[in-house]
């Protein structure tokens, strides 16, 4: 792997206080998008970020065997939030089409707004902490059977989320320009209900049945997501990542097998670098697991990092 570190001094350890920079961010993130949108954006934001920094200090203050309850608050609070209030309710299709539609309309509102928090700028700081602790499909796939991920699929599966991707993309700008298909965005939409009923429906049945298909409950996230492609470029040089001291570690690789996206956790540790996998979602788990402590969350610089080091499952 090609990587060029900063010195220590420019990273800081500091889980004690996450809880509340992750809340102040939001509340900044509200401030600002309020004054360029709508005021409400401010309400929503604080709420968010409220119910993030809350399963955070949950989890950081829980027995090691209910840390993970934290983290499953916030999935709850946020994603049944997002999904009900904001989707089925308020009628806002946060869907990746739906980002489509609002930016061929032209308006930074909506999805657009969402998207440029959560999945592009929001990663430069908190990596894709979206899909560890807030998204609405992860908050159903955290509760199916296969936790213990038996490693990534040989071969080049990954690239298929690009392709998703760019067919969601293709298949809105065909029925924007190609058949003037313009759907009714503002207000009690009955066209976004049904973009964001249809869509939801299908990313959860696709999801749920690769995860029993691959006996691993985040294969969407590994190889189907189209959600992952802008994230997974922020994500790479994200201020909050993994660290581990390669001096306490005593190579028992208990973190890299118990890492729901196959991260290989102590590689990264025993080069002496944090994490910097795109493929790391910042659930903690790792952190939890060690049994010798040595890895914590930290917030720094890093230098680049060419490529994900991730765990295959053999080839027969
Ligand atoms: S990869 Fe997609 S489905 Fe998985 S948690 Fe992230 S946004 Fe959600
Ligand atoms: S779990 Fe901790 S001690 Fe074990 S390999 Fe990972 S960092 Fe090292
Ligand atoms: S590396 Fe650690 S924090 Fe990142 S996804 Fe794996 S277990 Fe979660």
């Amino acid at each position: 792997m090609t990587s060029l570190n900063f010195p220590r001094p420019l990273r800081t350890i500091m889980p004690k206080n996450l809880p509340i920079l992750i809340f102040l961010l939001f509340v900044v993130v509200g401030i600002v998008t309020a004054a360029l949108a709508e005021p409400i954006l401010l309400l929503n934001f604080t709420y968010i970020g409220g119910m993030f920094a809350l399963g955070l200090h949950w989890s950081q203050h829980a027995s090691k065997r209910n840390k993970n309850r934290g983290r499953r608050f916030t999935q709850l609070t946020v994603g049944l939030y997002m999904l009900l209030f904001l989707g089925l309710f308020a009628r806002q299709n946060m869907q990746i089409e739906g980002l489509w539609f609002w930016l061929l309309e032209g308006a930074f509102a909506g999805a657009v707004i969402h998207y440029s928090v959560s999945k592009v700028f929001g990663p430069l700081i908190i990596g894709r902490s979206w899909c560890g602790w807030t998204c609405w499909t992860s908050m159903v796939l955290d509760t199916l059977p296969f936790k213990r991920s038996p490693g990534r699929v040989p071969g080049k599966w990954g690239w298929v989320r690009y392709i998703h991707f760019a067919l969601s993309l293709g298949v809105v700008l065909l029925l924007w320009h190609g058949l003037s298909y313009h759907p009714d965005m503002h207000g009690w939409s009955l066209d976004m209900l049904l973009w964001l009923s249809v869509g939801n429906l299908l990313y959860y049945g696709v999801a749920i049945g690769l995860a029993y298909a691959l006996k691993d409950n985040r294969a969407f996230c590994k190889y189907l997501c189209p959600v992952t492609v802008p994230m997974k470029l922020g994500a790479r040089f994200s201020l909050l990542k993994v660290e581990g001291d390669a001096s306490l570690c005593n190579n028992c690789d208990a973190c890299s097998k118990l890492c729901p996206m196959d991260v290989k956790v102590q590689k990264y540790v025993l080069d002496g670098e944090r994490v910097a996998s795109s493929e790391c979602i910042l659930c903690s788990r790792c952190v939890q697991t060690c049994p010798k402590g040595a890895l914590k969350l930290s917030l720094g610089l890093d230098g680049i990092h060419s490529q994900d080091q991730v765990r295959q499952q053999p080839t027969r």
